[in-house]
């Protein structure tokens, strides 16, 4: 068998053996949670156990934690004009998004297309505060979206100043900690967020399981995205994905344990693959370098370079990377977070993202290298006008 190494973590996470099991657990338990019976009483616990364990991730209480099929609806459930504090019925007025959110956010939830506004970001890939606070003193009653981690430069976003920010202007803050959970902490308490984003897949879960989370519960959504027969508290009605849900929560566990060491092995080893560009390919850019990012990103391009070119060789040779944001599979978009930051659109097309994971070993970043330096030397020939 051929070894691959796999450098798209942020796009997906291989699934934690914990998880596997808890999943393959799950699957074998035949009732559904809302049945009174024992079967049903033993597939509730398992859900419970797995919001005990996702509220812990994020430093939360279990009844604020809220199921949902994945981190996109779990944003979509979040961006609603309803959403009360405080027992307050009154409409938000504005929703106010980072410029280079996911595309779950900037779509802007259940927001009139009008009311959607885009908070801008400085060339270091960080959200500008200062146009935030001009932004939240023009709204009325606004919510706001702010990324904790960006997924495709990584780059940490001042999370609690913005939260400051907000609050101080009577608004709420939306925090997608979709990439940074299991990654960096992600405590809800200490971000100042008044809702969290989580997704199960990215932490190691399987696909289809996501989580809100709400600060406490002042905050109160009226208006559920899907309803039905109540579950999840009226929030979310469909019987619950018992095995993707009790998975995210052994996965959430581990990561609560290990996320430090596995973030200081990441970051290592993140490290010595961008020494190792750099020192085959000097001009090589990495974006948003001059600001904190996750341990796991780094998103480089280098003059000259077509993205998708540059993914297909590299999968040629055994390594997955991906062409900046992969939430579509195939479609090849010019990335809006770059574009954001003012980066040159030559420079843009070239960019791709390399995004390691907690079982990333040195050998894979070895596997990366002889790969670029083939890349590289193909591309300085194309450049010298010589057939590669
Ligand atoms: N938010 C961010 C920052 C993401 O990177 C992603 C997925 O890539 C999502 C939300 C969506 O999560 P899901 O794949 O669970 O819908």
């Amino acid at each position: 068998m051929v070894e691959r190494s796999y450098f798209d973590w942020n796009a997906t996470a291989p699934v934690r053996e914990e998880a596997r099991s808890a999943f393959a657990e799950a699957v074998a338990v035949n009732g559904n949670p809302s049945s009174v019976h024992a079967e049903g009483r033993a597939a509730r616990r398992l859900v419970e156990r797995a919001r005990e364990e996702v509220a812990a991730l994020v430093g939360a209480r279990p009844a604020d934690v809220f199921f949902t099929a994945s981190g996109t609806e779990a944003n979509m459930l979040a961006l609603s004009p309803s959403l009360e504090s405080a027992g307050d019925k009154r409409l938000r007025d504005r929703l106010l998004v980072s410029a280079i959110e996911h595309a779950s956010v900037r779509v802007g939830g259940r927001f009139p297309a009008n009311a959607v506004h885009e908070i801008p970001v400085e060339a270091s890939g960080r959200v500008d505060l200062a146009a935030l606070a001009a932004m939240v003193a023009e709204s009325a009653w606004p919510l706001v979206s702010v990324m904790l981690a960006n997924n495709e430069t990584g780059v940490l976003q001042p999370v609690a100043e913005a939260a400051a920010i907000v609050h101080a202007a009577g608004g709420l803050l939306h925090v997608d900690a979709v990439q940074a959970a299991g990654r960096i902490g992600c405590d809800i308490g200490t971000l100042g967020a008044d809702l969290l984003t989580l997704s199960a897949h990215k932490i190691g879960g399987v696909k289809g399981a996501g989580a809100l989370i709400r600060r406490s519960e002042d905050i109160h959504l009226s208006d559920p995205l899907i309803r039905g027969g109540g579950q999840e508290r009226g929030y979310r009605a469909g019987t619950e994905n018992v095995p993707g849900i009790a998975a995210f929560g052994a996965a959430a566990a581990v990561a609560r344990r290990h996320w430090r060491e596995e973030a200081a092995q990441m970051a290592f080893l993140r490290d010595r693959l961008e020494a190792g560009l750099r020192a085959v390919s000097p001009d090589a850019v990495v974006f948003g370098a001059a600001a904190e990012r996750l341990p796991n990103t780094t998103l480089f391009a280098v003059e000259g370079m077509k993205a998708e070119t540059a993914v297909i060789a590299f999968d040629l040779e055994g390594v997955a990377v991906s062409s900046g944001a992969a939430c579509s599979s195939g479609k090849v978009q010019p990335s809006h977070v770059l574009a954001a930051m003012g980066v040159s659109p030559a420079l843009v097309a070239g960019a791709v993202r390399v995004s390691l994971g907690f079982s990333t070993a040195e050998a894979d970043v070895e596997g990366f290298l002889g790969a670029w330096r083939k890349l590289a030397n193909t591309l300085s020939r194309g450049q010298r006008g010589i057939a590669a």
